[in-house]
């Protein structure tokens, strides 16, 4: 008992310091503050608790007076340096995407020492806990979900975007059941086009010693964003098998199993699910070296996507059939 009751106390402990982090809850009505598009500032009646991330607390809200509800995501103004670095960069590079799978960033404001974000809500969890509950899910599901993160990839790279935290916890459902990428925490400008001249200029005046040579080739981009690929390959396997293809219980373990590629489907002896070799075949053109890894037009073009049925919209049912008793 005395054990239990230690770990209890330091459990208690790790809470409080959690807490620390996290803003306080939002009174019920919280004042965004005049601005140059809205001169009498706006009100926001605030709802139900959606969820806590990092260092955020998201909660619904809705404008006084007005019927359409939004998220409102939480992060105290006071944060240590680098966190703040973090939100500052999330807020810009979120603040220009416009895409219909892309969680819709409205505004943001600053209130009672916490700094709002007013983005579009979506009210159906993420994919993570839909897969979880559902335990995997039907290719043809699967086609629909690679296709809209497919397109919002392609996006975010065409404006010089990379996502780097792509996972099912960051892409949320939105009332029609449609995927929607959300928590740009993580993600960063690519240089490409004119930055990248100027900076081949700039960095040619100095030493050539340290400059790698991709920064040289003319028209030859950089493969960093291919990281967002990678992520696509992991979350298709995911998506059909309920888990991530490289699994293990240390972080070590996992590096070295995607290094090797080490990485096994459920058999279909053991397992009721059956997965199309045209599904395997995609994922495995994901996980290759980023040099090889397919664009996103390449990824839609891929049999899988053709081989069985696409739906055109997601079955808003799914919610009712997942509520009812089995
Ligand atoms: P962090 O950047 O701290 O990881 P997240 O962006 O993951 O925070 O948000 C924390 C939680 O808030 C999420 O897990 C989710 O439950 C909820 N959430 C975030 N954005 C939305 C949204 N647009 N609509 C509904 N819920 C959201």
């Amino acid at each position: 008992p005395r054990v239990h009751e230690l770990k209890t106390k330091a459990a208690a402990q790790l809470k409080t310091a959690k807490d620390k982090e996290h803003p306080p809850p939002p009174p019920n009505n919280v004042a965004e503050p005049p601005s140059a598009d809205r001169k009498d500032g706006v009100v926001y009646q605030v709802g139900k608790l959606l969820g806590k991330g990092g260092f955020a607390i998201c909660y619904e809200g809705k404008a006084a007076g007005q019927s359409k509800r939004v998220a409102l995501k939480i992060v105290k103004s006071q944060m240590p340096t680098k966190i703040e670095q973090k939100f500052q960069t999330e807020l810009q590079i979120h603040s220009k995407m416009r895409h219909q799978n892309i969680v819709q960033f409205h505004r943001a404001f600053t209130f009672e020492s916490c700094t709002y974000l007013v983005l579009e809500l979506c009210p159906n969890g993420s994919l993570m806990d839909m897969v979880k509950r559902r335990k995997g899910l039907t290719e043809p599901e699967v086609r629909f979900y690679s296709v809209q993160i497919a397109g919002a990839i392609k996006y975010m790279h065409a404006k010089g975007i990379i996502h780097r935290d792509l996972k099912m916890g960051n892409i949320f459902l939105d009332k029609h059941m449609n995927a929607k990428i959300g928590d740009f925490g993580l993600a960063a400008l690519l240089l490409t086009g004119k930055d990248m001249q100027v900076m081949r200029r700039t960095t040619l005046c100095g030493t050539p010693n340290y400059i790698a040579p991709e920064i040289l080739e003319k028209g030859k981009k950089g493969h960093d964003h291919m990281v967002d690929i990678w992520s696509l390959g992991i979350i298709v396997f995911a998506m059909l098998t309920s888990k991530p293809p490289f699994q293990s219980s240390t972080t070590d373990e996992i590096y070295r199993r995607a290094k090797d590629r080490d990485y096994e489907w459920p058999s279909s002896e053991t397992s009721q699910k059956y997965i199309s070799q045209e599904a395997k075949d995609l994922v495995a053109t994901m996980l290759q070296d980023a040099d090889r890894r397919p664009d996103p037009d390449t990824i839609v073009a891929h049999p899988f996507f053709t081989s069985g049925y696409m739906p055109v919209a997601a079955d808003i049912n799914y919610k009712l059939r997942e509520l009812a008793p089995e």
